[in-house]
């Protein structure tokens, strides 16, 4: 899911420390490459380690100067002109700067200089931060009218049209030169709340150790957690489940405090600035509209017969007499088969085969060139993301691939998240390229879904159509049901927070518990949700991203009902979906997939995605009574 693009995520990441984790220091490693590894070539960046550094001290100059234009935005049309095209050559420097060393430092995170590298770009990104913080609430007091004249008038505002309009949208919900003042001071008291939790859940925790039935001493800790959560034998999942969920439970009173802490803290912004409620807030700075959230939650909770029909599927290929919440996870079906990376390349150029000859070209482009790390080496970053950020250079790809069906998986949706910097880069100038969220996991959703399609379609086996349609269901319960029901939770916590009253690590405790078991069918006996379960909601780090989660869910309904309108011969899904991908980030997102024809405001997305769950559910119980299950 991870892609980076866009300077002010980059920006707050560094910041914040979220996404972008510092790593352990070790001296003495060299970065060393597997053998037969397929690496990028980050001299496309900067030639040298010196030309980086050059660059750097470079933009550290530029940046201290960029004082002299404030005070001067509302002075003329070509002044505000002049201040915008600098602060966007300064960041477009900045944005290479700061992706060379993070590639970089990827590649080996026990190399300290490398790391020390990326230090240094993150130093020069929070100084950016603040040379430009004046920008916005001087905008503000310029004002819509003077800046709309001035966009008639001034040529060169024509790109910054778009950025100064969003700005100006915030005028009515900001407060006075003294108010405004005292809101960015209180950011560093609210902000505490995520980062106690992530103190406490990373280094404060004692995790304890269990031994499972075949003598293996397995740690609990989220790591050991993942991994010993899916293993075959039953007694040992409860007894990971049962052990993990009283660890956490034993902090309940303590993660109630964070978390209503955090809550408080959104609850205390959105009444300050006059929104209606803390979640149309949050959803201002993509501008999408408070019905998105609102109907996803409720076309989901019209779908859970559905998902009761799959949490019985699962039973069936279990081969169990009843279902219990530590049998979400272990593996139903296996693969014994491997994907290569030209096989990966193939597939993905096979399925991706709608989107026609513009988007393969540069598909075959990418693949052709050095612009992927591919496999896991001694050091190297976990986990797979796309990085777009260089605008003028090209996307970079990292992947940890291991050969498995998930690595094609992965592998055509990064490379959807690349073709789609490739597409809005073509359309766009620097200012408008960079996309949202909200957009950016549809490009690669739809991918995944494509890529299930084209296999099915082949010639298999039962085991591994069988396969296939399990991983495609997984994905639909882990993104659509589970992102959902974490939707549903942060949006009640806040409501009651909301309505003045009282919000405890109990309280919520019985707020997730009632979800699980309403979404996971305990009422219809589908699956029984023991009580101790409830404590989960503490576990969930993305709660202290602020009404985050619901996009997993948009995504890969929207982007399966691209998938569908291809598959299905719709003559216009082809360019409605290529012309989303071209805005970039020109205009706001909702707006253009409504336009698209995927209004994710209406329930016919979320209708789109389960209806194909279940003609997948169908042909798995027709694989299964063959098989005899
Ligand atoms: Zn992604």
């Amino acid at each position: 899911m991870k892609r980076t693009t866009g300077v002010n995520r980059l920006i707050k990441a560094a910041l914040l420390g979220t996404t972008l984790a510092f790593a352990p220091m070790m001296h003495g490693a060299m970065a060393e490459d597997a053998p037969g590894q397929i690496r990028w070539d980050l001299s496309d960046l900067y030639p040298s380690v010196e030309a980086w550094n050059a660059t750097r001290e470079q933009v550290l100059k530029d940046v201290a100067a960029y004082s002299r234009f404030q005070g001067n935005l509302g002075k003329s049309a070509a002044a505000l002109a002049d201040a915008l095209d600098e602060v966007n050559r300064i960041e477009k420097e900045l944005a290479r700067m700061y992706i060379y060393t993070s590639l970089g430092s990827d590649e080996d995170l026990r190399d300290a200089k490398a790391q020390e590298r990326f230090s240094q770009a993150r130093t020069t990104y929070a100084e950016f931060g603040r040379a430009t913080a004046f920008m916005a609430p001087e905008l503000l007091t310029v004002g819509t009218k003077k800046i709309e004249g001035y966009i008639k008038r001034e040529k060169r505002l024509e790109k910054h049209a778009f950025f100064l309009r969003d700005t100006l949208r915030q005028e009515k919900y900001t407060l006075g030169l003294e108010a405004e003042g005292v809101l960015a001071n209180a950011s560093e008291v609210t902000g505490g709340a995520g980062n106690i939790y992530n103190l406490l859940t990373s280094a404060n925790i004692a995790w304890p150790t269990v031994k499972l039935s075949t003598g293996e001493d397995a740690t609990l800790s989220q790591a050991g957690y993942s991994k010993y959560r899916a293993v075959q034998n039953r007694e040992d999942r409860k007894l990971v489940f049962d052990t993990f969920w009283q660890t956490w439970k034993n902090y309940e009173a303590t993660f109630g405090q964070t978390l209503d802490t955090l809550v408080k803290g959104h609850t205390f912004y959105a009444k300050s600035r006059h929104y209606p409620n803390a979640l149309s807030y949050a959803l201002s700075g993509p501008n999408i509209p408070e019905e998105v959230y609102r109907t996803l939650v409720k076309s989901v909770n019209e779908s859970l017969p559905s998902f009761h029909r799959y949490l019985k599927l699962r039973q069936r290929m279990l081969g169990l007499s009843d279902m219990r919440y530590y049998d979400i996870y272990p593996e139903t079906t296996a693969l014994d088969r491997e994907f290569s990376v030209d096989d990966a390349k193939k597939l993905t150029l096979e399925s991706l085969t709608p989107f026609g000859e513009e988007y393969l070209g540069l598909l075959k482009q990418g693949f052709d060139a050095d612009w992927m790390h591919v496999y896991p080496q001694p050091g190297k970053r976990s986990g797979a993301y796309m990085n777009g950020a260089a605008y003028d250079v090209h996307p970079y790809v990292l992947l940890n691939y291991n050969k498995g069906f998930e690595d094609v998986s992965t592998f055509s949706h990064e490379w959807g998240h690349a073709v789609h910097t490739l597409l809005s880069r073509a359309a766009n100038p620097y200012e408008t390229y960079s996309y949202r969220t909200f957009t950016a996991e549809l490009a690669s959703t739809t991918n995944e879904v494509l890529l299930q399609e084209h296999l099915l379609k082949g010639d298999l086996s039962d085991e591994e159509r069988l396969y296939y349609i399990d991983r495609a269901l997984e994905g639909i319960r882990g993104t659509l049901f589970r992102q959902t029901m974490f939707a549903e939770f942060e949006l009640k916590i806040h409501e009651v927070v909301e309505a003045g009253e009282p919000l405890s690590g109990e309280k919520m405790t019985a707020i997730y518990l009632d979800l699980l078991k309403r979404y996971h069918g305990d009422a219809e006996g589908v699956m029984k949700i023991d009580d101790l379960y409830g404590i989960e909601w503490a576990y969930i780090p993305h709660f202290y991203r602020n009404f985050y989660v619901f996009q997993y869910a948009t995504s890969i309904s929207g982007g399966t009902m691209f998938a569908e309108r291809m598959l299905n011969g719709d003559p216009k899904a082809q360019s409605d979906y290529l012309n989303v991908l071209k805005a970039g980030g020109s205009r706001y997102p909702y707006e253009m997939l409504k336009e698209a024809g995927v209004d994710l405001a209406s329930e016919a997305p979320y209708q789109t995605i389960v209806a194909r769950m279940n003609r997948l559910m169908d042909e798995a119980d027709a694989i299964l009574t063959r098989m005899g299950k």
